[in-house]
């Protein structure tokens, strides 16, 4: 397991990168039957999915009208293949997505993923084109006065490359005159380098972002980067087929490329609303959006055009107040005050609103009622968890009692798709509360393993739980259910009966679920509860850019969170870290199983561990190890080198696949 390893975690793409690539094998060659799931609906998701059908207007077909609008031509392949003839993109695999709503599928959810899936090159306005469905994002392409401006290249270099040469091919040669990064996700940046043939382009090329962009790249996800990159294995279905009983798409689009995500440092910040820039003749008026969907992120419009860039502020889904693979909840209250900004700055002056994700929205009237109708539903959420909180109400029953009025719900943009209310809700109260929800009886319960034992003996025993189960199974009644036999497997995890019934519980939760997320998160369950974990190589991809972005300071955070803390508790120590091409510094201590930096600090007692930056870039994407940077000479010791080792032995890699529906 210790394969997956090194700094490389903290790009989110690289897990899915390899968790695309085994997916992509199960239903391209079905060579690897595995994971195909074969349950039937029941008769409680069919009558689910069928009130879903009429509570939403269906017949409303202006979505479809909108995603083709302006559209110029596809590649016919199905797949962008990398130099090597490596699939990057599978966008011809959804192509079963072209029928009727199944009764596997929440129909809410299919058309989201019909619209997601259409792909192309479309134009905007006449200056303004997008390139969509060949990554989870788009990237744009603005006219400038000498080139194209880009904004978002996507998350590998191989899908942003090929995007460019459709673009070339439909609309003329052209070069890349700047590059936007409307924030901080590597859905947004991860592909800058597919836009240059050689380095010598990028000379000149203004790399414009929001302010915090850089170290934010890095920051939101280093510290916890292994085990949000396991759980974002289970949100976009990576392991799963693509078929009428898997994955249908993620709800903020299809899916996530293979590749190399890289990263072009910024040369011009945007730290302020109100600022205004002329890029490559282009005028460009900016609100800074910092907190909200992204930690650095801002919207821009451009007078020339009349045109709205929403960033990812603004989306045609409710988007995740909290990320189900895990990261620190946001802010429904400012993301809400951001886009009432847009509204009285832009809306009645803009004639288009363009986004990262989904399709465009043209005329104000359109685009004011759906800019108003995503404020509204981010704060009403927002506030309304607050209004149930401050009545006594806590984090798992304000989701039960907090329905949308229909004014909010009824529209498609507002569905449930990516982030839910359910679980955006039980984000508000963390955000404001934590996980406590004053009863002590939560205060300090057992742990699964030890409460599910209990469980099954206060129950009478496993059978006992497992045929009331199955009567709720029959019953259609799902949710306890999952708890109770949930409780059976963290108390047994080989009682096969148990888990296979629970495996066909979260089946039907997920073809009941309108969010991709959630329906990604059931269905993976399953299979790994009838399958195991599918021990899925995961190709070293090490983004060097990535790695090279990490703040030292950081790299040293990380170190801390690594230090195996029982094995160190008796082994204080120093040490003395320097990066000998940089003049950079610290001194490492180790107290108590703590690890500690200080930064410009070193100490004559202790040994020195010197390493080029180029050996620490080396050695964090696992290209070399610090045996070979020592006989090469990148990196040296002063002092007794055993005594570094002993340091070095003292920090753990975690392992990549571990267990989440089981003990
Ligand atoms: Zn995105």
């Amino acid at each position: 397991m210790s394969r997956y390893i090194g700094l490389a975690l903290i790009t989110l793409s690289l897990v899915l990168a390899s968790c695309k690539e085994n997916s992509a094998e199960v239903t391209r060659d079905n060579s690897e039957p595995v994971a195909v799931n074969t349950l039937a609906a029941s008769n409680a998701v069919k009558a689910n999915n069928a009130d879903v059908s009429k509570y939403l207007d269906f017949n409303d077909k202006a979505d479809f009208e909108a995603a083709d609008r302006g559209f110029i031509a596809s590649f016919p392949e199905g797949v962008i293949k990398d130099a090597d003839g490596n699939v990057a993109y599978d966008y011809g695999v959804y192509d079963f997505l072209e029928g009727a709503s199944p009764d596997t599928a929440n129909p809410s959810l299919w058309r989201q993923s019909q619209l997601n899936a259409k792909h192309g090159l479309f134009k905007v306005v006449d200056g303004i084109y997008q390139v969509r469905g060949y990554d989870l994002s788009n990237v744009t392409f603005i006219e400038g006065a000498t080139g194209w401006i880009v904004v978002d290249p996507l998350i590998t270099r191989e899908t942003a490359k090929r995007s460019f040469e459709l673009v070339n091919q439909e609309l003329g040669q052209r070069p890349i005159s700047a590059v936007i990064y409307t924030h901080s996700h590597i859905d947004h940046f991860g592909g800058v380098r597919g836009l240059f043939e050689n380095d010598s382009d990028m000379s000149g090329v203004e790399i414009i972002a929001p302010i915090g962009f850089t170290r934010e790249t890095i920051s939101e996800n280093v510290l916890a980067g292994n085990a949000m990159s396991r759980r974002a294995a289970y949100m976009f279905g990576g392991l799963l087929p693509r078929s009428p009983e898997g994955q249908i798409g993620v709800g903020l689009g299809q899916g996530i490329s293979n590749g190399m995500p890289g990263m072009i440092r910024p040369t011009l910040i945007v730290d302020g609303t109100g600022q205004t820039e002329t890029v490559d003749g282009v005028e460009m008026e900016f609100i800074l959006t910092l907190g909200a969907e992204a930690p650095a992120e801002f919207m821009f419009y451009m007078p020339k055009w009349k045109a709205f860039c929403q960033a990812e502020i603004i989306n045609r889904t409710l988007h995740n107040m909290y990320t189900p693979r895990g990261a620190k909840v946001r802010d429904g209250r400012l993301w809400s005050q951001y886009i009432d900004q847009a509204i009285y700055m832009y809306a009645d002056k803009s004639e288009v609103s363009f986004g990262s994700h989904h399709w465009p929205t043209w005329g104000a009237e359109d685009i004011t009622r759906f800019w108003e109708g995503q404020r509204d539903l981010y704060r009403y959420i927002h506030d309304q968890t607050l209004r149930l909180a401050n009545q006594g109400y806590t984090m798992h029953e304000i989701p039960q009692r907090l329905n949308l009025p229909d004014g909010i719900a009824k529209s498609f943009y507002n569905r449930d798709y990516y982030g839910t209310v359910s679980h955006n809700a039980k984000a508000q109260y963390q955000l404001y509360f934590g996980y406590f929800d004053g009863n002590p009886a939560n205060l300090d319960p057992l742990g699964p393993e030890e409460a599910g034992r209990k469980f099954v003996a206060y129950m009478g025993g496993a059978d006992n739980v497992i045929a009331k189960a199955q009567e709720d199974y029959d019953r259609g009644e799902f949710r306890f259910a999952a708890t109770a036999l949930n409780n059976v497997v963290f108390a047994d995890p080989d009682n096969k009966v148990a888990a296979n019934l629970l495996a066909d519980i979260y089946t039907q939760l997920g073809y009941m679920a309108e969010s991709g997320s959630w329906r990604n998160f059931y269905l993976t369950g399953a299979s790994e509860l009838r399958n195991g974990i599918l021990d899925s190589p995961t190709p070293n991809t090490s983004s060097i850019d990535m790695v090279r972005a990490v703040p030292f300071d950081l790299f040293f955070d990380l170190m801390a969170v690594r230090l195996n803390g029982p094995k160190a508790a008796k082994k204080d120590r120093k040490l003395n870290f320097v990066i000998s091409d940089t003049d950079e510094k610290a001194l490492l201590i180790i107290s108590n199983g703590t690890l500690h930096h200080r930064m410009g600090h070193s100490d004559d007692d202790a040994p020195t561990f010197n390493i080029t930056s180029e050996g620490l870039v080396a050695l964090n994407a696992k290209q070399k190890t610090s045996g070979q940077l020592l006989k090469d000479g990148s990196a040296k010791i002063d002092g007794n080198p055993l005594a570094v080792k002993g340091f070095f032995d003292l920090i753990e890699e975690p392992p990549f696949w571990f267990e989440i529906v089981r003990p």
